[in-house]
């Protein structure tokens, strides 16, 4: 992988473009495409995003997304369009299978692939350019530094800010998390001079819920939760009855597992929901438990040193079981 520098000047003539990024992408994933996206089509190019999976319906708003193509439900023309394509933007994932059905379509398509990332232990030999730097606040935060940096900052608008602020925002945890630096802060400030309404960015992303999604997160947190003391760790396990009771649609439990990490004194949270095709982990950690390398170790996934996903392909308690069994490895628990 070559650094990104080096394809600043392919960025002057207009070229057909896809952007994409990892399955059932969150506000980081579909914030860094759409601002990518506004920026490139301001340069003049002929540019599409195209989502491995469908997405959470609290991203509708944001400018740009009627235009997403998602993969899952219109594979011929997302083909035609990666075929196309001279280049593609790999953003907010760090390995290929992250895009689910498309990683095959990926590895094999011939346009250049520019990498974009924040992830631990990016796949380089995956892609041609790039930059990948775990320490990041967000994907977003590298789409603006990667804007300034080509010397196109009088590009950003308010499109541009609405989407990369979501980025931003989603991934810190509302500015909240360790990787929110002073840069993010200069950054939020320069998106603020475009008339960015950060107000209605927080409304549209966090004052969204249905009425069954609100009643689903006080069920699970009544019933389904698990704290281990011992571990200074609570465990979730969502059987499939629940998402079908309370009618639970992509993205209702995008944030649940950061409910308990309110506890007192508790440094690890474990999510695990009975999803048809797997079943899905969500890791969050503070401090010094390494939940990346947890996520790589015994669930084929990764992340963030605080912040990992993984999956199983045994069954719910199986799985369950699994994780009790490993916890004890995680020494840093206890510290
Ligand atoms: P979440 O729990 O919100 O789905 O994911 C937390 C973080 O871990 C996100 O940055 C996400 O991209 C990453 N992540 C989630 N699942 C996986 C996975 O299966 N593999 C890898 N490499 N990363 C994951
Ligand atoms: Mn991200």
């Amino acid at each position: 992988m070559q650094p990104i520098q080096q394809f600043f000047q392919l960025l002057a003539v207009p070229a057909s473009v896809v952007i994409t990024t990892h399955q059932k992408p969150d506000g980081d994933a579909m914030g860094s495409s759409l601002g990518l996206y506004h920026f490139l089509v301001k340069l003049g190019h002929r540019v599409t995003v195209i989502s491995p999976t469908n997405w959470a319906s609290f991203l509708n708003w944001m400018p740009g997304c009627d235009a997403v193509v998602d993969f899952d439900a219109r594979r011929t023309q997302a083909l035609e369009l990666l075929e196309a394509a001279q280049f593609v933007f790999c953003l907010d994932f760090n390995t290929l299978m992250r895009t689910k059905n498309m990683a095959p379509f990926l590895a094999r398509c011939s346009a250049q692939k520019i990498l974009i990332d924040h992830h631990e232990e990016p796949e380089l030999a995956a892609f041609n350019y790039g930059i990948s730097l775990p320490g990041k606040s967000s994907t977003a935060e590298m789409v603006y530094d990667f804007i300034v940096t080509a010397g196109y900052d009088a590009l950003i608008d308010d499109n541009i800010a609405q989407c990369l602020y979501t980025g931003v925002m989603t991934d810190t945890g509302s500015f909240r998390f360790p990787a929110t630096t002073a840069a993010v802060h200069l950054m939020i400030a320069r998106l603020k001079a475009t008339g960015l309404n950060h107000q209605l960015v927080h409304q549209y992303i966090y004052d969204s819920y249905l009425e069954n999604r609100l009643r689903f997160l006080g069920h699970v947190l009544l019933n389904r939760m698990e704290v281990l003391y011992e571990y200074n760790t609570v465990l979730i396990r969502v059987p499939k009855a629940d998402l079908l009771r309370f009618d639970v649609q992509t993205g209702d439990t995008e944030g649940l597992v950061n409910f308990p990490m309110s506890i007192q004194g508790i440094r690890m949270v474990a999510i695990v929901i009975d999803r048809d095709e797997e079943r899905k982990w969500s890791f969050r950690s503070k401090g010094t438990v390494d939940v990346n390398s947890f996520a790589r170790a015994y669930f084929e996934g990764g992340g963030h040193f605080n912040a990992s996903g993984g999956r199983s392909y045994d069954d719910l308690q199986t799985t369950a079981q699994h994780f009790l069994n490993v916890l004890p490895s995680l020494a840093a628990l206890n510290q």
